[in-house]
């Protein structure tokens, strides 16, 4: 009997990842390449890349299943189109992408935002392994969510559950990029985790920090979280604040769903301890009995490849 296998298709904005998956969740064939800064070229590339994994398996026992592609951008999982791009210039909006790249590879192709398909991955593969419901949060330059049970996305009545990126937790706080003030996503972001530390460097310029040996503009939340974990401590007390508002976050979420585990991933996740710590003391101190106690809180376990892996979970469990 021939082994089934799912593609996974992982658009970033600076990487574009393709690879195959098996059942589960056995990754092969992994290609990695920038991201052009135009939709049309980053589509090309998609199916390039897609069709070069295609040739390596025809010589094999294989069978390619499907594909699933993860975006990094908003997309209308119902009407499986891209509705904007927040990272590359040039996609069009309202690009039924899955359609466009299933008929140039003649296979089915399911298409999700990248927090969906990563959260999804995740919840099969990676820390939610088992777990009926999990609530994944992706901290990267953004924030997103994904809400997963029993396997699959949970989209909501307008394909935006689990965006608890744009849950308001200060009225009068920080500007968000979707135009309200004080959202998750200006609070505890690695842009935010970045921006906190320019701030604190200008405001006390005299601090014993190592974020003093770098150009203002190297300054990112994934430098902070690295940082912090050799043991900085203004990098560690501003992941320490970020953990904090993702925590309340996490407890306002668990509230009203009541998750069996919360899952952090994403680019700051690399600071491991030095997030889950005040993370968990955050979210215990928030979240209301029992669920305070009894929700499971983990780091992301796949790192990097959750997104590809992920794309490849969304073409298994909708196929
Ligand atoms: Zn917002």
């Amino acid at each position: 009997m021939k082994g089934k296998l799912y593609m996974g298709l992982d658009v970033g904005g600076s990487k574009i990842s393709a690879a195959l998956v098996d059942i589960r969740g056995q990754m092969s064939l992994l290609r990695r390449q920038s991201t052009p800064p135009d939709g049309k070229l980053a589509q090309e590339l998609l199916v390039e890349m897609a069709r070069g994994l295609l040739e390596h398996v025809t010589a094999s026992t294989a069978e390619v299943v499907g594909a699933g592609i993860g975006f990094g951008g908003p997309v209308d999982y119902r009407n499986q189109r891209i509705r904007g791009s927040h990272h590359t210039e040039g996609w069009e909006v309202n690009l039924p992408l899955a359609q466009e790249v299933g008929e140039a590879l003649g296979l089915p192709v399911r298409l999700d935002n990248d927090a969906n398909t990563a959260g999804l991955g995740e919840a099969l593969f990676g820390a939610g392994k088992g777990k009926e419901r999990v609530l994944y949060i992706n901290v990267g330059t953004g924030i997103g969510g994904a809400l997963v049970r029993n396997q699959q996305v949970y989209h909501g009545a307008h394909c935006h559950a689990g965006e608890i990126g744009h849950v308001i937790l200060q009225k009068d706080g920080p500007l968000c990029a979707c135009g309200h003030h004080g959202c998750l996503e200006p609070l505890a972001s690695g842009t935010a985790m970045g921006q906190a530390a320019v701030r604190a460097l200008d405001e006390n310029p005299k601090l014993d920090t190592r974020l003093k040996d770098y150009p203002r503009e190297e300054i990112s939340g994934v430098l902070v979280s690295d940082l912090a974990l050799e043991g900085d401590e203004l990098s560690r007390s501003i992941i320490a604040q970020a953990a904090d508002w993702l925590g309340l976050a996490a407890a306002n979420a668990c509230n009203v769903w009541d998750p069996d585990a919360v899952i952090i991933g994403g680019g700051v996740s690399g600071a491991g301890d030095t997030l889950m710590e005040p993370f968990r003391r955050a979210f215990r101190g928030y979240a209301a009995p029992p669920a305070n106690e009894e929700t499971d809180l983990y780091l992301a376990k796949l790192g990097y490849d959750a997104g590809v892996v992920g794309a490849a979970a969304l073409a298994l469990t909708t196929m």
